[in-house]
């Protein structure tokens, strides 16, 4: 291969690998070629490792499209763009034809992929190590007002994970099973090429999918990586997940072995070779796996004990008790028994060690807790924001705190700039750069130079064209997409994430019929306002597809309403990914971050926005606690309680969403509208009704004593947009200058510092 470094060669290259003319070429073609180059190009930039090398370790990672992305890192995004032009072709055509990879389904899914882009990026050695799911986790349709989930198969046509002639044995249920190994190039931005290590069946069969998303859970050999996180509300659900996990730290941890034993490792140094990160509880079972299996290669147990704590880190990724992984030892038994052994000579050691039955593995009810076990057999046990590892240390860990100070630690979240400014926002990258260079590419702190145009109206007037330019390309895509229409020149307040109740949605929703409320008395909002929200609701959480339900139900009855259409509209994307979130993100005024304080362990969607010029609209929570320390009072609207308001609460049990119901008429109002007539004429009855029930009975996330709160702030903030737009800009371009402490860069040489110590 030739050095593809210039238009012209480009052209020659392109037009020999696909054997004819640019012009004549379809864009699956030119696709095709591309990935072709890509690889070539990946593989000049793998190196030797020395020293110690990172295992990434995850059920998800939500790596978005790879095309544009990995022509940016290797310096070949412009000369294939210019190529493509000169021949009538676009880039945005061509990124049409590949499919998001289905790998992931949130924010801790996307973190791995800014962690991989990251190590790769700063030339550290770190490979992630996963599954290869078949089918992600759905895909989101609407119809009558209500989410439907049909298999999001994304496999098939040309792949960037290559398969190989690797392959290990798996025991799962007694039974072998031969796990291959397929590999993915991470390319990093002028930087290495590291792997993505994704584990699969070669006997996997979709056709076991019947109806919608539905299989049979049993058949392990056809379904075991049919589907990301198949549907955990009954048994079979569960199980499948051990098998899962199992089969891919069982074989993550046999590659591991096996890559160390090549560079020289006599497995008794095994720390001075690996370094182990288990992204959440989903990994846990690799610690004792690699216990068993450093058992086969003749090391005692209380060594392999001792190598596998130093190996082994875990991040916690959420303070939510139902969201930490515990599981029925009979599971274990039945899936993974040759590990059970193990896990109970682990949960003695820690019985020997501390009396307090609050941290053993297996409890009283013989029920094995994942993260007790990771926090006991491993050497760094950290939170991912600030305020997260303080409520980690303080409360929710606190017996484990006492027991280990030394293992718990901060690595506050951050993202790639690579993908969420380069990639998803070309004409405010071309401003920055034109204004400070090209330096933030690499070392976001230098974004911190753009407060000298602070002052300066010329820059904030093509700032606030770039924005303009953004809601009209998302006004245009969503034309397309979804054949909705919208207004660019209205503000747009943007809540895209994870359909859960902590992160209240639910909110937002009254907010939105307070607002109806408000323009059907006459009190118009300063301008007209587009609500947007990009979701998925997990399909078994009923009340999550229930606040799906009522803020379609709500956008119709809106829409049909000729007198509060003019100032109010809700949006709701179908299918919220990846993808989706590079067309909305860069395109938002006010970025909605309002989850019930305490909850959102960090959040990265706040740091992609805050990037991207919007403004925050948040509760102190997650990383936003960080951003406003960041940016300053007057540049965030912060609402609602405290985190430790919340937690004192919860505490206390006394929190009672009926006596808000009953005593405060706004409240009243807008949670009677869910059932009123309006709604019940586009929706249903008793999905609707199920919703407001719950948040007059339970509230779990104690929406309501922060509605008032959250109205006179987000009113505030479209007064300010409407009132001082050269303000509200100023304020835009300090939360850029101020993003680049939210690069995963930082993060990542954070872990390297405190945790990893790569290569030394
Ligand atoms: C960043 C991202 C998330 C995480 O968003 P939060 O607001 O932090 O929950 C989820 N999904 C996609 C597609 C993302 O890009």
């Amino acid at each position: 291969m030739m050095n593809v470094k210039n238009v012209k060669e480009m052209e020659t290259i392109l037009s020999e690998v696909c054997k004819k003319e640019i012009e004549q070429c379809s864009y699956e073609e030119l696709y095709t070629a591309l990935l072709g180059i890509v690889e070539e190009e990946s593989k000049k930039h793998v190196m030797d490792v020395k020293g110690r090398k990172l295992y990434y370790i995850s059920a998800e990672f939500l790596i978005g499209k790879l095309l544009s992305n990995n022509l940016i890192n290797l310096g070949l995004y412009e000369n294939v763009k210019a190529c493509l032009e000169a021949h009538g072709k676009s880039m945005a055509d061509l990124e049409e034809v590949e499919p998001e990879p289905s790998l992931g389904n949130g924010g801790l899914g996307r973190l791995a992929a800014c962690f991989l882009d990251s190590l790769a990026t700063l030339n550290l050695p770190g490979d992630g190590i996963g599954l290869r799911y078949h089918c992600g986790l759905f895909h989101q349709k609407f119809e009558n007002q209500c989410q439907s989930e049909t298999p999001d198969f994304w496999l098939g046509g040309d792949e960037w994970a290559k398969k190989t002639e690797k392959t290990y044995t798996v025991s799962l249920a007694g039974e072998d099973y031969t796990a291959r190994l397929y590999k993915l190039a991470v390319t990093g931005y002028e930087g290495r090429t590291n792997y993505l290590n994704l584990f699969d069946l070669d006997t996997v069969d979709s056709s076991l999918i019947k109806e919608g998303i539905s299989f049979d859970k049993t058949e392990i050999a056809k379904n075991l990586t049919l589907f990301l996180y198949p549907d955990d509300s009954d048994d079979a659900g569960r199980l499948l997940r051990i098998y899962q996990q199992y089969l891919m730290v069982s074989a993550g941890a046999q590659m591991i072995l096996e890559e160390c034993k090549e560079r020289g490792s006599d497995l008794h140094d095994l720390a001075d070779y690996a370094a182990i990160q288990i992204n959440d509880t989903h990994p846990s079972m690799v610690i004792p796996e690699l216990i068993r299996l450093l058992g086969e290669e003749g090391i005692e147990f209380e060594e392999a004990v001792e190598i596998v704590t130093k190996v082994c880190a875990y991040t916690n990724h959420t303070i939510l008790a139902e969201a930490l992984e515990k599981w029925p030892k009979q599971y274990l038994d039945t899936v993974v028994p040759q590990l059970v052994p193990v896990i109970e000579k682990l949960d003695e050691l820690v019985r020997e060690k501390t009396e307090d039955d609050s941290t053993a593995i297996i409890d009283e009810s013989e029920i094995v807790h994942m993260a007790h076990m990771d926090i006991h057999f491993t050497h760094s046990t950290n939170g991912v924001a600030a305020l997260h590892t303080e409520i980690l240390k303080n409360s929710e860990l606190n017996h484990f705190y006492k027991l280990y100070p030394e293992k718990f630690n901060n690595k506050t979240n951050g993202i790639t700039f690579r993908r969420w400014l380069l990639k998803c926002n070309p004409e405010l990258t071309d401003l920055i750069e034109s204004l400070i260079g090209p330096g933030f590419k690499k070392d976001a702190a230098e974004l911190e130079k753009l407060m000298d145009f602070a002052e300066d109206e010329k820059v904030l007037k093509q700032l606030a064209e770039i924005k303009h330019d953004n809601k009209v390309a998302l006004a245009k895509w969503l034309e397309h997409t979804q054949n909705i229409v919208v207004n660019p020149d209205s503000i747009f307040m943007i809540q895209s994430k994870r359909l859960h109740e902590y992160k209240r949605q639910q909110l937002n929703l009254l907010y939105l019929i307070h607002q109806y409320f408000e323009i059907k008395e006459g009190h118009l909002p300063n301008t007209p306002v587009t609500a947007i929200f990009g979701a998925k609701a997990a399909p078994a959480y009923t009340i999550a597809k229930d606040i799906i339900h009522a803020l379609l139900a709500l956008s119709k009855v809106i829409a049909d309403d000729p007198e509060v259409s003019q100032w109010l509209q809700i949006v709701f994307i179908e299918n919220y990914n990846v993808t989706a979130a590079e067309k909305m993100i860069p395109a938002c005024d006010l970025s909605e971050q309002i989850s019930l304080a305490s909850k959102e362990a960090s959040g990265t969607g706040n740091m992609k926005f805050m990037l991207n010029g919007a403004l925050t609209l948040g509760t102190m929570d997650g990383a936003n606690v960080e951003i406003a320390e960041a940016v300053g009072q007057e540049n965030i609207y912060i609402f609602g309680q405290s985190s430790d308001q919340v937690i004192r609460t919860y505490g206390h049990s006394d929190y009672c969403a009926k006596e808000w119901y009953e005593t405060d008429p706004n409240i009243k109002r807008a949670i009677d509208f869910l059932t009123g007539e309006e709604m019940l004429s586009c929706g249903r009855q008793d999905k609707l009704e199920r919703l407001k029930n719950e948040l007059i009975g339970k509230d779990w996330f104690q929406t309501l004593p922060d509605f008032n709160a959250y109205i006179v702030r987000k009113d505030q903030a479209i007064a300010d947009y409407v009132q001082n737009p050269l303000d509200w800009t100023k304020s835009a371009l300090v939360n850029i200058s101020k993003a680049g402490f939210f690069s995963s860069d930082r993060t990542i040489a954070e872990y390297n510092d405190d945790i990893w110590h790569l290569g030394e």
